[in-house]
């Protein structure tokens, strides 16, 4: 486990006070350490779990030649002529079921899809291809050729070969695929736990009678919401107000039970608030201020306590920036300490319905709206006020537009990356 001080020497350039978001999630990558503890569960319970080894397939899928399709199953080689092939059907070859027996030249099978191909059979002609008169069926030439709608022994995954790798999340196909295996269990690595709390004295709890001046914590809901879907167990310790003992009660009590810990508020430049101190008394953290927007200020480092450590994320207080710093750095943060590979964002380039000012030199994550245009490419417009604490705009939107560090101003008709909130599976 690496110190901040390492890190921070192991990096060229690295300068706190104008990190790039890039760079955020190098030292970050360095900050997390894998969990390793592992258990056995149900694959009903596997979704969204990160794979603790490979999973080598013990048998072949399918585990036989089989029809693609309803149809007749024959031997190619009496497929020589321009003529149509006429065959007497001798019987009918079910799913599930082998059919015994060989057949002579002149003569097919009835074969349902997922019959075991016959021995001697190679070739599928559908049921629609072919002219049945009594026993006998005539086939076009040219309709098939051989090897035609025949699924092989071991196409989909060979006994031996890996079917799954380690660090590999879940997902619904994975499950099937498990499934498919025979495999009622699968090796994952134990969930992690991540603590949250929000910080300031203006933050009311639901239910506290509006004040002047004061506001509603939303923040505890929407980091509740993205790390639901990221599939963490989560610990929820409210809002904590802006005293040193119930914030050093709180940050304690974070890191013993909990892997992780998030937090929002408090960490801004000009803060005259607690939570900065009790984040350098009791634990080994890093200020920022990283060259983005919305979110400049973070603050990331470990905290101890009864020999257990946890990795700290203290976001920004403002209500977008928290949830762009989590989609951002968080949340593949936290993909790597739950034993998986930090996903890359999905970017899918929209031209730009207006001209957006951007200033090279920081990350800008702009909340858009991707629609189809009248012909047919895919075009983003804003949700207009993108002030930091203007939560709608995250509802409105259906992705965040993300202009480069590098990037500079976007004319209207300009291609621009877009990271979008839902994926289909
Ligand atoms: P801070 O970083 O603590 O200065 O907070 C920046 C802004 O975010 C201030 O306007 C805070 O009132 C607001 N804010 C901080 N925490 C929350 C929260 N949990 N819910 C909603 N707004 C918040
Ligand atoms: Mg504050």
């Amino acid at each position: 486990m690496k110190s901040i001080e390492q890190i921070a020497a192991e990096l060229q350039g690295y300068d706190p006070q104008a990190i790039s978001a890039e760079r955020v999630n190098d030292f970050l990558s360095r900050l997390v350490t894998p969990i390793t503890a592992t258990e056995d569960i149900g694959v009903f319970d596997a979704l969204g779990r990160v794979l603790a080894r490979d999973v080598i397939s013990p048998i072949s899928v399918p585990p036989h030649d089989n029809s693609a399709m309803d149809g007749f199953a024959f031997d190619s080689a009496q497929l020589r002529t321009a003529e149509p092939l006429r065959l007497r059907v001798v019987g009918t070859a079910f799913a599930g079921k082998g059919w015994p027996g060989r057949l002579a030249d002149g003569e097919c099978l009835k074969i349902m899809t997922g019959a075991i191909m016959p021995a001697g059979l190679d070739t599928v002609v559908p049921l629609e291809f072919v002219k049945q008169e009594g026993d006998t069926i005539a086939l076009p030439a040219g309709v098939v050729s051989a090897g035609d709608n025949r699924r092989l022994l071991g196409e989909d995954i060979m006994a031996g070969q890996p079917a799954l790798r380690q660090g590999q999340t879940l997902g619904p196909a994975a499950l099937g695929l498990l499934a498919s295996l025979g495999l009622p269990t699968v090796n994952v690595f134990r969930r992690i736990r991540v603590a949250y709390f929000s910080t300031g004295d203006e933050i009311l709890s639901l239910g506290d009678a509006p004040r002047e001046g004061a506001v509603y914590d939303s923040n505890r809901y929407t980091v509740f919401g993205m790390l639901t879907r990221l599939g963490v167990d989560v610990v929820d310790l409210g809002v904590v107000p802006d005293k040193p003992a119930q914030l050093e009660a709180a940050f304690r009590d974070a890191a013993a039970k909990a892997d992780a810990i998030i937090t929002s508020g408090g960490v801004s430049m000009g803060e005259a608030d607690h939570t900065k101190a009790m984040m350098k008394q009791l634990g080994d953290v890093a200020f920022w201020r990283i060259a983005m927007r919305p979110g400049r200020p973070m603050a990331v480092g470990r905290i101890v306590e009864g020999g257990r450590s946890a990795v700290l994320f203290g976001l920004p207080g403002n209500p977008v920036a928290v949830m762009v710093t989590f989609l951002a750095f968080v949340r593949p943060a936290l993909q790597r300490l739950m034993g998986g590979v930090a996903s890359e964002p999905v970017l899918l380039q929209a031209r730009s319905a207006e001209a957006l000012r951007k200033k090279p030199g920081r990350t800008e994550y702009q909340r858009g709206i991707v629609s189809r245009a009248a012909d047919g490419s895919l075009s983003v417009r804003t949700t207009g006020n993108q002030g930091s604490g203007v939560l709608s705009s995250m509802v409105q939107a259906n992705g965040l537009i993300v202009l480069h560090h590098n990037q500079g101003n976007v004319a209207v008709g300009d291609a621009v990356d877009v990271m979008m909130f839902d994926g289909a599976i």
